[in-house]
């Protein structure tokens, strides 16, 4: 498991008690998984930031690294390695010895919610811990948000009015010091419907990877 920093929640951080309930819940259910806040991966001060949602119970939420273990770090692993942004093999373990290349994954909320949604009052909760990564990116860096919610966070984290910045996959909104690329959230159940195309999802990170040069 990453060692704590500055930027990560305490494990048994008490902030949201919806989901420090569920996170007990889970504890007792399954002692051998994570349950706790799901730390970022990455280098500290990378510069590109991926934002994705909050832990899947069975990905992040089980394996303690963010996108781990489900089918969205399936495909997000994919095409980080594709575009050069992760080195080695993906092999849905933290212990895989995969490596983010001047990127780094976080999640808009920290700890596993029940059936996928957090509430407004958690994606609120959390924000600081978000507001401390975006903080982290280099300037001229690239922020990609995985999804709506992602996407308001992290506006809402850099104090820009929702409306001057609206979500839309494939969108690109200059934020002063970084660019946010806004994506569909890379979910089996976008990807089963069709929402989101590989192709589609490549696309974003290819821009992105355009940006960064
Ligand atoms: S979601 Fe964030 S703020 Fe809420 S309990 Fe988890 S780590 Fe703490």
């Amino acid at each position: 498991m990453p060692e704590s920093s500055a930027l990560e929640p305490p494990r048994d951080c008490p902030a949201c008690p919806r989901l420090v309930a569920f996170r007990e819940e889970q504890r007792a259910r399954r002692p051998d998984w994570h349950n706790a806040p799901v730390p970022s991966f990455g280098p500290e001060r990378p510069r590109l930031l991926i934002v994705g949602l909050a832990p899947g119970l069975q990905g992040a939420n089980r394996t303690g690294r963010p996108f781990t273990g489900d089918w969205a770090g399936d495909l997000l692993y994919a095409t980080l390695l594709k575009f050069g942004f992760a080195d080695g093999v993906y092999d849905e373990r933290p212990d895989d010895g995969l490596t983010l290349s001047d990127a780094r994954i976080t999640n808009a909320v920290r700890c596993v919610p029940p059936e996928n949604k957090p509430t407004g009052p958690e994606i609120s909760t959390c924000r600081p811990y978000l507001s401390g990564e975006l903080a982290a990116v280099a300037d001229g860096g690239a922020v990609v948000a995985l999804g709506r919610i992602a996407h308001d966070s992290t506006l809402r984290a850099l104090g820009v009015r929702l409306a001057a910045a609206p979500f839309r996959h494939g969108a690109e909104h200059a934020l002063g010091p970084v660019t946010l690329f806004d994506s569909y959230h890379c979910s089996r159940y976008n990807t089963n419907t069709g929402v989101l195309t590989t192709a589609m999802f490549e696309a974003v990170f290819a821009r992105v990877l355009a940006y960064l040069g």
